[in-house]
Order: C-alpha cells, then structure tokens, then sequence
C-alpha cells in the first residue's frame, strides 16, 4: 500500500512525540522528568469545569453552529476588544479545535500549490507541516540571539517573493519566549501592508508575559493591518484548558467563511460542552490567570539562576510563555559509551537516556544548537531535573 505524497512529507509533531514518550516510561516504571512539552500543568480551574458540567446536564450536548456558538464569538469579541482594542463582527470570528486547527484552516483556504510563507525561525514544530499539508512552502527566515530571536524588517522584505501569501509571527514565541515590542512590529506592519500579504499572529501566549515586558501586536504597532491580519488565540495556556481543543480566530470575513467552510467538511463544530466552558473561561473571574502566571514568573526566575550556574550554556532570557531555549553546542562534539554527539537530536537522546530528562531538540524548531525545555511544571520537579542536567551534562567534560 502507497500512502499519499502529502503524508508522506510530513513529520509527526515532535513535541507531542516526545510527551507520549516520557508518559510511556513513565508508566512503565521509569522515573522521567519531562520537560518536553508545553502544557500547564495546573487543573482547569473551578468555574470553568462547573460550567462544563451544567452544559451536560442541560444537554448542551448537540451539534452547534458549525463556526462556534453566539455566546462564544460574543466573549472572543469582547476580549479581542479588550486586547486589541479593535472590532469584530460574529461572522469574522471562527471557534475551531485548538489553535493548531485554526492554522490549519488558514493553511488549507489560502494556500495554493508552491505558495509561500514566511517563517521566521526558530519557529513551533507545526507549522512547516500544517503548511506542506496545504501544498505550500515555508521560506525560514533566520533570526539571531542578539536580536531576541526576532524578524529583522529587512529581512522580511528580503524573503518576500511574488508567491508570498502569508508570514506568521508568534509572540511571546514558542520556543524562545521572546516578545515584540509595539516599535518593532511597526515596520513589519508597514512591509506587508505595502506587499498586500496576510500576517497570521499566533497570541495563543499573550497573557503569559513577565517582569517588564509588555505584549503588543502588530495591530497595536498599525492599526490599519486588520484588513490583512489572522489573529489566533485560544483558551489552552490561559487556562489550562489544553485537552478541551478550544481555538479561535478573527480577520477579514472571506477568509473566515472560507475556513468555516473547510471545518463544515472536516471536524464540523468544535465540542459543544468545550464551548461552554470557554464562554466560562472568557467571562469570568481572571484570579486563576494571574496565580498562574505568577507561578510561572517564579520557576521562570530559579530556571534562570541555575541554568546561569551550567558550564558552556548560553540563552536569551524568555520575556514570555513558558520555555527557555538555551544553546548546548558547546557540548556536540562529546562521547559517551563510545558515541559521538554531534547535534540535539544526539543530546536530547543522552539526556533522555542518561538523565532520564525529557526535552525537545532544538532541530524541531529550525535551530539545531538548542534544546527547549517548559517550565510548565512544579519548582519541585525543575530542581530534580536540572539537577540530572547538571550531572549529566559534567559527565561529558
Ligand atoms: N504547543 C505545545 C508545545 O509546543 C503543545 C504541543 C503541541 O501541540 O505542539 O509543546
């Protein structure tokens, strides 16, 4: 039997490869510190689960508007309101299953066959493959520590061809935490406005920024670039809702319809009781956020402090999320039992199997000199862990 092209060109997600590996050794007996993928690790909290509860027992348990429900697009609206201080109508909003759906859906409605996307690198695992199962092709535009791993203005407009349809941008970013201010946004704003391409802005992290960073998107910078922006957000990170499947986007009406259209033949709604619960997440009390973000804040700062104390490892400090992405290839080049490790993929294997450390190599997200680690987890666990890092890592000295 002959799979399609198109899955074929395709790599399974590598961060949710990695957590199903360390949950497998895990319930196998081994004791694994995983740090490899970016959920946190809080329970959803109360209200929220309440209000998903009340939906069954109303038997809100039914087809919705394929779209997502009025109730729901009204609270997007208002907190798009809120963080962006623009206007949607319902029919420019579209709830999908996850954020990756959403860009799923966009890939799928914009992208003809060799179209390209600007990707600047690192960059999450998904989107080169969401965007190779829409036939189209990523154009990865390098970006720098020096530059807090952000787009330089000119090198987008380097990139740009006459098949540009679309560049992504994902701030705070996964998986180097760093956040675009207001100033730097604006020339980007301005190229695309000039070059009529679309700017897909993954926010899914907006409300997880720490000490003096602020969040600003690129409509802040130019408000005018509505007519050619995707903004993407959803519940999972906010509220640790990641198992719910609740995305959700805005930008201009043709788009949205047309991916509306494309879920109508795919998934059709998003989960009924799941929307509920997001109408609960959106409209109510904000506390849970705020403890979490300040745990967050916390395990950021002992990262941080420890990871300073670890020979021949350099990192950008992340203003947001919750990884860090420090670079290791001071360590490529070491044995050990006689093997050689020549890149991340090597390293994340020795530690995996040394240190009984879970972690994603930096390959996956186009910077093979780096390894990422979530900090989604309890200050507890992150000490063990850097601890086995530590050791480890001497023993490659
Ligand atoms: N976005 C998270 C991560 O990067 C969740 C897993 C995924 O879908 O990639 O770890």
């Amino acid at each position: 039997m002959e799979l399609s092209k198109r899955v074929q060109s395709i790599k399974p997600s590598a961060t949710l490869s990695i957590n199903a590996r360390a949950k497998e050794l895990k319930a196998s007996g081994v004791e694994i510190i995983n740090f490899g993928v970016g959920e946190p690790d809080f329970p959803t909290p109360r209200h929220i689960k309440e209000a998903a509860v009340k939906a069954i027992h109303d038997n809100f348990t039914r087809y919705t508007p394929v779209g997502g429900i009025p109730e729901l697009k009204e609270a997007i609206i208002e907190q798009f309101k809120v963080d962006y201080g623009v206007s949607y109508e319902p029919g420019e909003i579209l709830v999908s299953c996850g954020g990756k759906h959403c860009i799923y859906n966009v890939m799928q409605a914009l992208l003809n066959e060799d179209d390209e996307v600007i990707v600047p690198a690192p960059y999450w695992v998904s989107y080169p493959d969401i965007i190779r199962l829409a036939g189209g092709r990523s154009i990865i535009v390098h970006t720098k520590e020096e530059d807090g791993f952000k787009l330089r203005p000119e090198k987008l407009e380097e990139a740009i061809t006459a098949r540009t349809k679309l560049l992504i941008l994902n701030s705070p970013s996964n998986p180097t935490g760093s956040v675009y201010t207001k100033e730097e946004l604006e020339p980007i704003a301005e190229i695309a406005i000039k070059h009529k391409i679309f700017v897909l802005t993954d926010d899914i992290y907006n409300k997880i920024v720490f000490d003096d960073a602020h969040w600003a998107s690129i409509i802040h910078a130019m408000p005018e670039v509505k007519d050619f922006t995707l903004l993407l957000n959803g519940v999972s990170k906010t509220y640790s809702m990641t198992g719910w499947r609740i995305g959700y986007m805005a930008g201009p009406d043709p788009i949205i319809s047309a991916c509306t259209k494309i879920q109508s033949q795919s998934t059709s709604n998003p989960n009924s009781i799941a929307q509920v619960a997001s109408v609960a997440a959106l409209k109510g009390p904000q506390d849970d956020v705020e403890r979490m973000v300040s745990a967050f804040a916390r395990r950021r700062e002992y990262f941080l402090n420890r990871l300073q104390q670890i020979k021949y490892v350099t990192f950008y400090p992340p203003q947001g999320a919750f990884y860090i992405f420090p670079n290791f290839s001071a360590y490529y080049g070491k044995k050990y039992n006689g093997q050689l490790i020549t890149n991340s993929l090597d390293l994340t294997s020795y530690l995996m199997e040394e240190a009984r450390i879970a972690l994603v190599p930096g390959s996956a997200f186009g910077d093979d000199r780096c390894l990422r680690f979530s900090f989604a987890t309890s200050l507890a666990t992150i000490e063990k862990g850097l601890d086995r890092l530590e050791e480890a890592l001497k023993r490659l000295l």
